[in-house]
């Protein structure tokens, strides 16, 4: 209740919100509560967050100021709230004033929502002024991150700058008590953007509507610009649709992901536990891995060898009302070809994609900035984070401690980059493998983008040790004084940072390969690390990785190595392999580079040993996508708790582990026939039980019963598991990822938060 205090003492705050209080309502909240407790001054977002000055009886502060977080908007995400008494102004209304840029503290914007259910409701009611309208947004949902093309998040620094609002929807906008109000994308149909297929409005969005979803039907290839970029669509259930689109795309096994029309196709289509269904219906709407039903009518080849499928709902009122006409399940994969940034640009896209869609649905909204479609798991009825971009993106992670300001390179697959500042860090959106000059491009330039958007003034950079990173090269290039950090090391401190916590722990770091300090490749690493620093406590026995990057390609390689290792000498180890792609002269050359150590340097990555293992029991011999060998050995797992033998050499240090006895039983599995999916359960027992056993052994010799589990090996939900539990049972604490990538995608948040130690560390 608004109390009028009759004596003349009033007071005037000036206050400071920050957190995630742009583009989610934070300012009509503002507004009715200095209405409901009669203050008057005014709010504004300013690049650091909320301002609000407000003045009126002491005690209507009071309240104003607790009600401030207590009702904050279900989006908001409320940092830390300022406020100090300042002079009296005399002001005799509330106002929302127009926004300021000043200030240097990190500024929050906010990440694209999916489509809010009022909003979805207009848009299915006939009577509505905004039926059937692609671009239907609020206050509580739309477009924001992938349209902001300055800071603060004002209309007038979005792509919707150029459209002009009608009267109706100004009307909106300025009443507090709208759900529009202040929405800066707020759009209708009289003013707002429009759809166009292959470049023409067709007389009306629904005509376009119509015609795309009878092009999907018709099982043809079509480009759909979304939120953050295009994708491109064609039925699920139509494998001639499904193979053209791979050919064209040159993506010939990676499954795609695919769009559900409502959450009863997804149940249709899959098995559906009440996480990840909370996961499919929350605002950021990422692509949630389900294991599928069989006989589900899904074309094999939009997942081929897998048991899961990557799925998601309709999350733009584009895709809401195309689901309603279209196929009830469309493949929807990044609009590229195979290894390219995503394409965002109006301008370049029939160039682009021209050749890969038969034709293209569009529009008149520019997209600021791409950002893929965000990826998640579950494993322990937790969620896993293995892609972060829509819907996460630009979310600050908050830290347990002041940082100066870092850029954090990342790696090269999986790239991603972070800024610091204060207890915030900025991790940018997954922009893929740098692998080509274009998307090392994309790389660049987000940098630069995130870079002026925040005003980031980097005092140290780091990077990965890798001299041959292109990351690498870029940190060396901006001449900052540098901080070089080691793979696995990175890893492990990325798991730290998301948990707040600075160690010491045993990190575990498990994936394909990282720099190591000897040169080699690292990737079966155990480390007693902290945020400083670390010591390798233990790793499998090195192999040679013949061919080097052949090796991953072809997984037999590894095999071969691993046999050879095992067994000593070619014969038996040529006997071992028994179904192997490769002809007699591969073998020959694969031999030669092995034994006289040509071109095959030395790997002691977990991801190698999957693969030696995947192609041993003929499951996979030759990979078009990363990790393939590994991930279809996780496919076909049957859950045992039989393990191999393995032991651990300690009396060297690092320790090293010793798999040739699970690589003879192996091979004796094969040769008496035992199933592959038996084999894939006894080997990931025995991996869990080597973590648990070394993880016993070091600490006993350092007190550490905090483990850390980090790298891409464990996006594996199967091994994630399995550890866990056994390291519970055997008084472990466990530390895992779930909101940062465990991938090469957390790389850079880990490489910030080391430099950040160091760089204070220094200046004590
Ligand atoms: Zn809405
Ligand atoms: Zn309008
Ligand atoms: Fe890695």
């Amino acid at each position: 209740m608004a109390v009028k205090d009759e004596s003349a003492h009033r007071l005037r705050r000036r206050i400071l919100v920050t957190g995630t209080v742009q583009g989610v309502g934070f300012r009509p909240h503002v507004f009715r509560l200095a209405r409901r407790y009669g203050l008057a001054g005014w709010v504004c977002n300013t690049s650091q967050g909320v301002l609000i000055e407000a003045e009126g009886a002491p005690h209507s502060l009071t309240s104003f100021e607790e009600a401030l977080v207590r009702e904050a908007p279900p989006l908001a995400r409320v940092a830390d709230v300022r406020s100090a008494t300042i002079h009296i102004a005399g002001d005799t209304e509330f106002r929302v004033r127009q926004s300021v840029t000043h200030d240097e503290v990190c500024p929050v914007l906010p990440a694209d929502v999916s489509l809010c259910d009022q909003c979805a409701a207009e848009l299915r009611s006939p009577a509505n002024r905004r039926y059937g309208y692609p671009f239907t947004n609020c206050t509580n949902c739309g477009p924001r991150f992938t349209i902001v093309e300055a800071v603060p998040y004002d209309r007038r620094n979005t792509t919707m700058s150029r459209f002009v609002m009608c009267e109706s929807c100004q009307k909106e906008y300025d009443d507090p008590n709208d759900r529009r109000f202040h929405a800066q994308p707020n759009a209708c149909p009289v003013c707002g953007p429009h759809l166009t297929l292959d470049g023409s409005t067709l007389g009306g969005d629904a005509n376009v509507i119509e015609r795309a979803a009878l092009i999907l039907r018709e099982g043809k290839v079509l480009a759909v610009k979304g939120l953050g970029g295009y994708h491109l669509a064609c039925d699920a259930r139509n494998t001639a649709a499904v193979s053209t689109l791979r050919i064209r795309k040159g993506r010939v096994g990676k499954p795609f992901a695919v769009m559900c029309a409502d959450m009863s196709e997804v149940r249709r289509i899959c098995h559906l536990d009440a996480l990840s269904e909370e996961l499919l219906r929350s605002p950021e709407k990422p692509i949630v891995l389900l294991p599928a039903r069989p006989g589900n009518g899904i074309s094999p080849q939009v997942a081929p060898g897998m048991r899961t499928l990557g799925v998601m709902l309709p999350y733009t009122p584009l895709h809401e009302l195309l689901m309603s006409e279209a196929p009830r399940v469309l493949v929807m994969t990044s609009g590229n070809l195979s290894e390219e940034p995503l394409e965002y640009r109006d301008d370049v896209v029939v160039d682009r994609l021209g050749l890969i869609a038969d034709h293209i649905l569009s529009h008149d909204r520019p997209i600021a900035h791409p950002c893929d479609d965000s990826v998640v798991n579950v494993a322990d009825d937790t969620p896993m984070v293995v892609r972060r971009a829509r819907g996460y993106v630009p979310r600050p992670i908050e830290m347990h401690f002041e940082m100066p300001c870092v850029l954090a390179c990342g790696g090269d697959l999986k790239s991603t980059f972070c800024f610091t500042r204060g207890k915030l860090a900025l991790l940018s959106q997954h922009l893929g493998d740098l692998e080509n000059a274009l998307s090392l491009d994309h790389y660049t330039s987000m940098v630069r983008r995130f870079q002026e958007f925040f005003d980031f003034r980097p005092e140290v950079i780091a990077h990965d040790l890798h001299p041959d990173y292109a990351s690498t090269r870029f940190a060396q290039s901006t001449g900052l004084p540098g901080e070089g950090i080691q793979h696995h090391h990175a890893h492990v401190a990325s798991c730290l940072a998301e948990h707040r916590l600075d160690g010491p722990v045993i990190g575990v770091a498990f994936d394909g390969m990282g720099y190591g300090l000897d040169g080699n490749s690292w990737g079966s690493e155990f480390l007693t690390a902290d945020l400083q620093s670390f010591r390798r406590a233990a790793h499998l026995i090195y192999v040679p990785q013949p061919g080097g990057d052949a090796a991953v390609r072809r997984p037999g390689r590894m095999a071969f190595s691993y046999l050879l290792h095992s067994f000593g000498d070619r014969e038996e180890a040529t006997a071992a392999m028994r179904s192997s792609e490769m002809d007699e002269s591969e073998k020959e050359a694969v031999f030669m580079q092995i034994e006289r150590r040509l071109n095959a340097p030395l790997t002691c990555g977990m991801g190698r040993l999957f693969d030696a293992v995947s192609a041993l029991v003929g499951v996979c011999d030759k990979v078009t996508y990363e990790a393939q060998a590994a991930i279809e050995l996780e496919q076909i797992c049957e859950h045992t708790e039989e393990a191999y033998p393995w032991s651990l050499v300690t009396d060297v240090s690092p320790f090293q582990i010793d798999v040739r006895p699970m690589i003879r039983r192996i091979v004796e599995d094969v040769g008496t026939g035992v199933e592959p999916p038996t084999i894939s359960g006894r080997f990931h027992s025995t991996i869990a039980d080597i973590v648990v056993g070394v993880c016993v052994q070091i600490r006993d010799d350092t007190g550490l019963s905090q483990v850390a589990l980090s790298g891409g090996v464990f996006q594996n939900r199967i091994l994630l598991e399995k550890c866990g539990k056994r390291l519970r049972e055997n008084g472990f604490e466990v530390l895992r990822h779930s909101s940062v990538p465990c991938n090469d995608g957390g790389l850079s948040l880990g490489q910030a938060a080391i430099a950040a130690r160091r760089y204070m560390h220094r200046c004590v």
